[in-house]
């Protein structure tokens, strides 16, 4: 029986999805003013282990991830630089597409962006209004926290002695509010070339939170399954999602919170503004593989929290080179006909504890476990020839079922990093330099062979990604 630590009811509950057979999921995606940190990644990979469960489970999943593709730093960087909105983020778009397939990630069914979204949150915040949920000032538009009792049942702060004013740390608007606590749904232009767009309340853009009210319900209803995301999400931005959606609709806004613990680096948080983080890039550059950082990530269960180091990735390299050693082994063993039996049961064995493992909120610990039990001891049999051709067939099947979650096992064909492109292309160059034609069209078969197109023109040679 598949259970969730729900951080709505602080319980671990039995999953029991609104539609028979049907999950309707929604995570807090990136923004997309930078690159994402392996810390990003983490959470990431945290909801495709969800899906790919979900999924594994029978269930047909529709996973919704936004972009947040407007905020303060977006609007602040591209005003620096001359640049629109959708100018500046599209390099970050693609990045972060490029970053979780090659961590072997499986994409969102739906992908929505704020900018592209607007007049949803828009329609929103004209139901606030009406029903006294919001008030407009200078230009502003706020939520109004006392209009709204259960505030706080997400993150259990209990906000009893937070009066008007009262409160420096949640006050960050510069705005006149009625009440410290509340939080703003609309604000008021406050800076000449930042993007503004037009609403029955006035001009200006939207806050953080309301975007994912918005998106979320728009996608997968006006109540749903799953709602992720960090843990650093749950307040204010889950809880500010939940008066939202809630104060507009009448409903429960979502039936099960998952909240991913975050990966730490020397027991503080990953995170650009600390500094103290790695780009997946940065990563491959100093010869880790993508597999090796998905295991890491994916290795300890999801609120748990995961301490990062380069050591401890060093030794994973070589724990997912030898599944992937295992996998080639077992599928290339000749082996007699018939079965083993002492085999036959400790694929069992291991399918139950595998299982087990997630169906106790993703324990993704307890999983693997019980997978490198089995690869041990199936290769003690393959060493002393105790493996049949049934078990061969059967174990491969078993392992196709895990990596259908974990997607470990087999290297993975890479997508190509640009600066990797670029190294290929200038060896190319160099070789056409040196009149060796032989090694310049090896080079671009090579590229050819992984989805890389070259183009000779006056300028230089170009490439592109065969779509
Ligand atoms: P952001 O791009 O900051 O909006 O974050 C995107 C997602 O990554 C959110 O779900 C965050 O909760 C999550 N996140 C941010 N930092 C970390 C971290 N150090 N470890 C795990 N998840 C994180
Ligand atoms: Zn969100």
């Amino acid at each position: 029986m598949l259970k969730f630590q729900n951080t709505l009811t602080g319980r671990l509950e039995e999953f029991r999805p609104i539609t028979e057979g049907e999950v309707r999921m929604y995570y807090c995606g990136p923004t997309v003013w930078n690159l994402a940190h392996v810390g990003n990644l983490r959470s990431n990979i945290f909801v495709d282990v969800l899906r790919r469960y979900l999924k594994y489970k029978g269930y047909r999943v529709t996973h919704v991830m936004n972009l947040t593709d407007v905020d303060d730093r977006i609007i602040k960087q591209a005003l620096e630089r001359g640049q629109s909105i959708d100018d500046y983020t599209a390099p970050y778009i693609e990045a972060f597409w490029q970053d979780v397939d090659l961590v072997g990630c499986e994409r969102p069914e739906i992908a929505p962006r704020a900018t592209h979204h607007i007049a949803e949150m828009a329609a929103i915040i004209e139901k606030l209004l009406a029903t006294r949920h919001a008030y407009a000032s200078d230009g502003s538009v706020y939520y109004r926290i006392a209009s709204f009792p259960e505030y706080g049942k997400l993150s259990k702060i209990n906000f009893a002695g937070n009066i008007a004013g009262a409160s420096e740390r949640v006050d960050t608007d510069k705005y006149e509010k009625e009440d410290a606590r509340d939080f703003a749904l609309w604000k008021a232009p406050d800076q000449e070339g930042e993007p503004v767009w037009d609403a029955s309340f006035g001009r200006g853009r939207p806050g953080w939170h309301i975007e994912c009210s918005a998106m979320s319900m728009k996608c997968l209803g006006e109540t749903f399954d799953i709602h992720c995301g960090g843990v650093d999400l749950v307040f204010p931005h889950h809880e500010n999602e939940i008066a939202q959606s809630e104060g507009a609709t009448g409903k429960q806004f979502v039936n099960y919170w998952l909240h991913g613990e975050h990966l730490k680096i020397d027991g503080e948080t990953m995170s650009k503004s600390k500094g103290n983080y790695y780009t997946l890039r940065d990563l491959i550059e100093r010869g880790f593989t993508p597999a090796a950082i998905r295991y890491a990530l994916l290795s300890v269960p999801y609120r748990k929290q995961l301490n990062f180091t380069l050591d401890g990735l060093r030794g994973i390299e070589k724990t997912v080179a030898g599944l992937q050693d295992f996998n080639a082994r077992l599928s290339e063993a000749r082996t007699e006909p018939g079965s083993n039996p002492a085999m036959r049961s400790a694929a069992a064995r291991a399918l139950e504890e595998f299982e087990a493992g997630l169906d106790d909120d993703l324990n993704t610990s307890v999983a693997l476990a019980s997978v490198h039990n089995l690869t041990r001891e199936v290769n003690t049999a393959l060493a002393c020839e105790g493996l049949r051709s049934d078990d061969q067939r059967d174990l491969l099947e078993l392992v196709r079922l895990f990596d259908s979650v974990f997607n470990v096992f087999s290297p993975p064909q890479r997508g190509m990093l640009d600066t990797e492109i670029q190294a290929l292309i200038d060896d190319r160059q160099e070789a056409r330099r040196r009149r060796d034609f032989a090694r310049a069209d090896q080079i671009r078969d090579q590229l050819t062979e992984r989805g890389i197109v070259l183009e000779d023109t006056r300028d230089g040679v170009r490439w592109k990604r065969k779509a």
